[in-house]
């Protein structure tokens, strides 16, 4: 897919709104539209890579950033200690649908293992 036809790069270039709750140069965290737990953000790379397969080695730094931005949304919701989950779902087996990767933070409720 080309970055042209992507949600996530229309939100990046401000064409689709979004609820953005923390941004930088690297990345976005944003209000997941339907929302499966009271606090639910996903943490979106600027650069579009379409699922964790296409990663390549320059990505590792991103990829690291992408967790320390998670860990600072749950936080700044107030489930730092209380406990939050993180999810990349990978293609059709995990239930991916938006193919430019992002990790689900999800927080405010407790959440079952194995998931579902
Ligand atoms: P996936 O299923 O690919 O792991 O997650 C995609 C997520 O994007 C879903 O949780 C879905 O609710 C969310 N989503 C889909 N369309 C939109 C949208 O237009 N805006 C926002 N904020 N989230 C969206
Ligand atoms: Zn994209």
């Amino acid at each position: 897919m080309s970055t042209s036809d992507c949600l996530f790069c229309k939100i990046r270039d401000g064409k689709i709104k979004a609820d953005v709750i923390f941004q930088d140069d690297r990345c976005l965290a944003l209000r997941d539209i339907n929302p499966q737990a009271p606090t639910h953000a996903l943490v979106v790379p600027k650069k579009h890579i379409a699922t964790l397969n296409d990663l390549a080695p320059d990505d590792e730094p991103l990829l690291g950033h992408l967790v320390v931005v998670a860990a600072k949304v749950a936080a700044d919701s107030g489930h730092a200690d209380s406990g939050w989950r993180t999810v990349f779902n990978v293609n059709q087996n995990a239930g991916q649908t938006v193919f430019h990767i992002h990790l689900h933070v999800l927080a405010g409720r407790v959440f079952a293992w194995p998931p579902g």
